[in-house]
């Protein structure tokens, strides 16, 4: 939902307020593990002065992405308080938010997400959890020999 930027231009230098729901879906920009809960929601003030609107708003959503090791989904909510600037293209009667919004909110995501710090990951031959079962080993390696020796002392 675009933001009605008449009232702004037409009031210079006042702060009004702003309440959006933004649609992330749909994007295409979106990097690749991040799924969106729920909508944007954006709320604060603006005002607008010779053809840029000053923004300074809280940005909250909540976010879906996988654990960088084990693949487990993570939600998160997201709080921020950010301000920015937009430009306003003469005679345009709305301006997209969506953009600075999204920014805002991929660039405040940890970029290796964990679910927890010590996660073991996968194993990485056959990809079974390693969290729920951390004695696991399939490394084929270590294992001939160990059955070599069994074979040997039997
Ligand atoms: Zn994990
Ligand atoms: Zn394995």
């Amino acid at each position: 939902m675009p933001l009605d930027v008449a009232v702004f231009l037409e009031n210079p230098g006042k702060s009004l307020p702003i309440d959006l729901h933004l649609d992330p879906e749909g994007t295409g920009s979106l990097p690749g593990d991040l799924r969106f809960c729920e909508g944007i929601h954006v709320t604060g003030e603006a005002f607008a002065q010779l053809g840029t609107l000053y923004v300074r708003v809280s940005i909250r959503t909540e976010v879906e992405r996988r654990c960088r090791r084990c693949l487990v989904p993570l939600r998160s909510a997201i709080d921020l308080h950010e301000s920015f600037e937009v430009d306003v293209p003469v005679g345009a009667i709305s301006v997209d938010l969506l953009p600075q919004a999204l920014a805002a909110v991929v660039g405040s995501l940890d970029p290796r997400p964990l679910c927890r710090r010590e996660c073991r990951g996968l194993c990485p031959t056959c990809g079974e959890d390693l969290n729920a079962d951390p004695v696991h080993s399939c490394r084929a390696p270590d294992e001939a020999p160990r059955r070599l020796g069994d074979f040997l002392r039997s």
